[in-house]
């Protein structure tokens, strides 16, 4: 007998016969023997539908008032999915964050869990119950609801999973585990068997939306077997995330591309060239609680320079906003320019660290079909290109053929 937790989302949760659905896979891992911890989403739409309630009333949504409305959005669903498990003739109970007592920092809309207690859970499950946990939120120490940023019913069942030190964690989606690319935009993606922990990660934090990144750092902090599997298709391995790249397969280069159109770019022109400018550029920034992304300064002539760098896309108008009216006049800077119609696209691959010509590889494909390049940046197992956004889907599927993504490794 193992502790299994699954996690089930939006669109495997978006209508009554869905949670049907869900209900029979659940209730036949528990027959075979599991102890069974399931965290789910709001049914699909249900989110998106309540933050734009909020947005009809408030520009920008009071913080603590919107995590109180989103989070209703999990609670309605752990109530429909117990009723259907109770009406089979299953012992089951549901809770929300707060029950559990999943206590989180107090960042509302985008909180970190610190801890979860455990106890009342692994009562239930030794009384035989199946527990339904509300995924996305938790509170903090005053019983604040918070939640846990978009995808964040992920980071609940991976935290729960650890929590709980369960054998293993499934993620249960619309698609059957981890593709070389969202098949969405590129159909002859394929799904990888196993993808490195690291290799997830990058993935994550640069756009692959089938992951939250943060119940990935989690899963890699107390080791927890996480696996990427379909709700849909009645059997199926998905993808196992793993800690380490197995030797005995024989790995392609790249693992796969994420891209994304969160960000947005801010250049300033004519910038003194002299020791101190990227601080006095990026220090209000930072003092703002702005993140910065990509960042690129031109060699100098005449002594001046430009420089350029990204930001989230709604941090957009802060950041310029801020550059025009302090930093500008500050440093003399001739002007300051930008624009959100730009996209990140970016292949990952562990197998990079051993081979040479990558990037030129990539910047030659997008050359070739007239793609300019406005951003690069690398890490060791990454590269990331800025481009316009109208030629992000382009991109992706140039590169996926380039490095033959669509042909089994
Ligand atoms: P859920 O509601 O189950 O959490 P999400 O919509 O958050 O599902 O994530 C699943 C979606 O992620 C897929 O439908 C797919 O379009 C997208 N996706 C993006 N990148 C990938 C990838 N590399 N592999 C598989 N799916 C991906
Ligand atoms: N319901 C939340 C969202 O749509 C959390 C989740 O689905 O993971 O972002
Ligand atoms: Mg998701």
């Amino acid at each position: 007998m193992a502790l299994i937790v699954q996690k089930y989302g939006g669109t495997s949760v978006g209508s009554i016969e869905r949670i049907k659905n869900v209900a029979c896979r659940i209730a036949k891992f528990q027959s075979s023997g599991h102890q069974i911890v399931v965290a789910v989403s709001a049914m699909s739409g249900e989110t998106n539908r309540l933050l734009t309630l909020a947005k009809e009333i408030q520009g920008i949504p009071d913080p603590r008032e919107l995590d109180v409305l989103v989070s209703t959005g999990e609670q309605v669903t752990i109530a429909l999915l117990s009723m259907v498990l109770i009406e089979m003739g299953y012992k089951t109970k549901s809770y929300t964050g707060t029950q559990v007592r999943i206590l989180t920092d107090a960042a509302h809309n985008k909180a970190r869990i610190l801890q979860i207690d455990e106890s009342r859970i692994r009562a239930d499950l030794d009384a035989g119950y199946i527990v339904v946990v509300a995924g996305f939120q938790g509170a903090d120490e005053f019983g604040n609801i918070t939640t846990l940023g978009r995808g964040g019913s992920d980071t609940t069942g991976v935290a729960l999973a650890a929590a709980l030190k369960a054998k293993e964690c499934q993620i249960y989606t619309d698609v059957d585990g981890v593709y070389t690319t969202d098949p969405r935009v590129v159909p002859e993606a394929r799904r990888l068997k196993t993808i490195t922990f690291e290799e997830m990660m990058e993935l994550a934090s640069l756009g692959s939306k089938i992951l939250q990144i943060r119940s990935v750092e989690f899963a890699g902090k107390y080791k927890v077997k996480l696996r990427v599997l379909s709700s849909f298709a009645e059997e199926g391995e998905g993808t196992l995330i793993t800690f380490e790249e197995d030797k005995n397969m024989e790995h392609a280069i790249i693992s796969g591309i994420a891209f994304n159109r969160d960000e947005a770019k801010i250049t300033v022109l004519g910038v003194p060239d002299r020791p101190g400018i990227a601080y006095q550029i990026l220090g209000p920034v930072a003092d703002a609680n702005i993140d910065v992304d990509m960042i690129i300064q031109n060699i100098g002539n005449d002594g001046m320079t430009n420089f350029s760098f990204t930001v989230n896309r709604n941090e957009f108008e802060r950041t310029m906003d801020m550059l025009k009216s302090q930093v500008q006049p500050d440093i003399g800077a001739r002007d300051v320019v930008g624009g959100d119609k730009i996209a990140k696209v970016s292949i990952v691959g562990v197998g990079m660290r051993s081979y040479v010509g990558i990037a030129s590889k990539m910047f030659r494909s997008l050359a070739e079909e007239g793609i300019n390049i406005q951003m690069i940046s690398t890490s060791e197992i990454k590269i990331s290109v800025i481009v316009d956004e109208k030629y992000m889907e382009l991109a992706v599927r140039i590169l996926h053929k380039a490095f033959d993504l669509d042909q089994a490794p």
